[in-house]
C-alpha cells in the first residue's frame, strides 16, 4: 500500500478540475497537508477545460423549470435545438430524468434556484477576495453579463422570472435594444436582431481553466502535492469511513477525501455502495482568435434564443452552449457547432476569425433538481464537491472554501441546508 509522503496526509482530493483545485487550495490555505489526484497530465483538463467561461450569479436558475419538459420534447424532432434530447434505455438516464421531471414545478424551481443562489453569491465573494489576495490571472473580465431576448414575449415573461434573483440581491436591470447597445457596443450590427436584455451587472468572466491551473500552481507553492496521470478506479471503506483510494498508480491513504471528480464521481463512489444521482449532460464550445477584429464583446452575453454563451477571454472568443444527453461520449464534429456560428454571425459579424476554431465538447455533472451535493454522506471522512452542472465555474471558489471549512471544523460562510446529499 502507497501512503502519500511522511504519513497519512489530512486530505486527499479526488479530482483536479476547477472544484478539487479550489478546494485544494483553501484547505492548505487553512495550513493542511494536502494531495490531489487527477488522471490527467495537468489540471483542468476535463469540463474546466473550455466551458463558457462566465461567473453568473444572475443565471443561478436551474434547468428544473416548469417549461422544461415541452423543450424536451420539441427538442425530439428539432435537429438544430440548444437542447438535444434522444431518448436510450440507459437506466441510469431514466432514473436521473424522473428526479428531473418531478423538479419542473413552479416551487421546486424556486426553492432549487434559491439554493443555487445562496452558494453562487458567496462564491462570487470569495473569488473577489482571492483575486485581490493573489492577482491571479485568468483573462477576467468584470462588467456584467447581458442576457439578450429576440422575441418580445419571451424577455416579458423572463423579466418577471428574474424577479427571483433581483428579490434576493442580484442587481438585474431590464434593457432595451438602445440600451443593450450602450453597454455593449459590438451588438451594434446586430440591434435589428433581439428586442432587448437583462442585465446583471455584478456578473463576470474568465477563463477557468487558466484560473486553475494558476491557482494549482498557488496550491504547490502553498505544499500541496498533485498526482498526475493516476486514474482511481474506486474507493476502499468500512461501514463507517473510507481507508484509502485506489489507483493504478498504487493506493493513497488520508485522513479526509474529497470526491470532486465531476461527471465521474458517481463510478467512484459506487465502488462503496454510494449512489450519487449526477448524470452528464454534454456542452460544446468553440473557440477562435479575435485577430485585430473590432467586432468582439467585452461584456458577457448570452442569446438566450438560441441559449449561445459569448465570452471574450483576452484575445479570443468563445461560443458555448448546447445540453445534450448522450452518456458520457465527449466526442465532436464540426457540423455540432452550425447554430452557435449561425448565432455568432448574427449577433457579432466582426467578432473573431470564425474561420480558425477551436472545437471542444465535455460533460456538466447534473444533478436532477440543480444545486450541487456537499458535504458528508455515510462515511464521516468523505466529502462531497460534486454536481455542480452547469454553474461550477461561477461556484467553484465558495464550493472549494465550504468544503475545506468543513474539514477544519470550522462553521461555513453559508447554510446547507438543501445544498447536501440528504435531500435525496
Ligand atoms: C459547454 C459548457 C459550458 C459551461 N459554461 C459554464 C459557464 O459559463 N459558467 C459556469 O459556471 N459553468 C459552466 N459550465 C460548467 C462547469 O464547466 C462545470 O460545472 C465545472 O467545470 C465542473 O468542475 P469539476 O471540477 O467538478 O469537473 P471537471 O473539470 O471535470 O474536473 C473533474 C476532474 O476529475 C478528474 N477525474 C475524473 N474521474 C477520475 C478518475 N477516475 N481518476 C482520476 N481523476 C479523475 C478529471 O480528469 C477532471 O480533471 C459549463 C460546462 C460546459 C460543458
Amino acid at each position: 500500500m502507497y501512503r502519500e509522503g511522511r504519513g497519512a496526509v489530512k486530505a486527499i482530493v479526488l479530482g483536479g478540475g476547477v472544484i478539487g483545485v479550489c478546494t485544494a487550495y483553501y484547505l492548505a490555505k487553512a495550513g493542511h497537508e494536502v494531495a490531489v489526484i487527477e488522471r490527467q497530465p495537468e489540471a483542468g483538463c476535463e469540463t474546466t477545460f473550455a466551458n463558457g467561461g462566465l461567473i453568473a450569479v444572475g443565471h443561478a436558475a436551474t434547468w428544473a423549470e416548469p417549461s422544461a419538459p415541452l423543450m424536451l420534447l420539441k427538442s425530439l424532432w428539432q435537429a438544430d435545438s440548444a437542447i438535444r434530447f434522444r431518448p436510450s434505455l440507459d437506466p441510469a438516464l431514466w432514473a436521473w430524468g424522473l428526479r428531473f421531471l418531478a423538479n419542473c414545478t413552479a416551487q421546486r424551481y424556486r426553492v432549487n434556484t434559491l439554493r443555487n443562489l445562496r452558494l453562487s453569491k458567496y462564491s462570487h465573494e470569495v473569488m473577489a477576495a482571492l483575486r485581490e489576495e493573489t492577482q491571479i490571472p485568468y483573462d477576467e473580465a468584470t462588467k456584467g453579463i447581458l442576457y439578450v431576448y429576440r422575441d418580445p414575449a419571451r424577455l416579458e415573461h423572463s423579466a418577471k422570472a428574474w424577479a427571483l434573483v433581483r428579490d434576493h440581491g442580484v442587481a438585474v436591470e431590464v434593457k432595451s435594444a438602445a440600451e443593450s447597445v450602450r453597454i455593449e457596443p459590438a451588438l451594434a450590427p446586430a440591434s435589428d436582431k433581439f428586442v432587448g436584455a437583462i442585465y446583471s451587472p455584478s456578473d463576470e468572466s474568465g477563463d477557468a481553466c487558466m484560473f486553475t491551473r494558476h491557482l494549482a500552481k498557488l496550491c504547490e507553492g502553498l505544499g500541496v502535492r498533485f498526482t498526475y496521470g493516476a486514474s482511481i478506479s474506486g474507493l476502499k471503506a468500512n461501514a463507517e469511513a473510507v481507508e484509502s483510494v485506489v489507483t493504478d498508480k498504487g493506493e493513497f491513504v488520508a485522513d479526509n477525501y474529497v470526491l470532486a471528480a465531476g461527471s465521474y464521481s458517481p463510478s467512484i463512489a459506487r465502488s462503496i455502495g454510494v449512489r450519487l444521482p449526477i448524470y452528464p449532460i454534454k456542452g460544446y464550445s468553440v473557440t477562435v482568435p479575435i485577430g485585430g477584429r473590432q467586432g468582439a464583446p467585452t461584456v458577457g452575453v448570452i442569446d438566450e434564443s438560441t441559449r449561445v454563451a459569448f465570452v471574450r477571454l483576452g484575445e479570443r472568443l468563445r461560443l458555448a452552449g448546447i445540453a445534450e444527453f448522450s452518456g458520457y461520449d465527449t466526442s465532436y464534429k464540426p457540423r455540432d457547432f452550425g447554430t452557435m456560428f449561425k448565432a455568432a454571425k448574427e449577433l457579432f459579424p466582426d467578432g473573431g476569425d470564425y474561420d480558425r476554431p477551436e472545437f471542444w465538447a465535455c460533460l456538466r455533472p447534473m444533478t436532477p433538481d440543480g444545486p450541487p451535493i456537499m458535504g458528508r454522506g455515510r462515511h464521516r471522512n468523505l466529502y462531497f464537491n460534486i454536481g455542480h452542472g452547469h454553474l461550477g465555474w461561477t461556484m467553484g471558489c465558495g464550493a472549494g472554501r465550504v468544503i475545506a471549512d468543513l474539514i477544519a471544523g470550522r462553521r461555513p460562510g453559508i447554510d446547507l441546508d438543501g445544498l447536501t446529499i440528504d435531500r435525496f
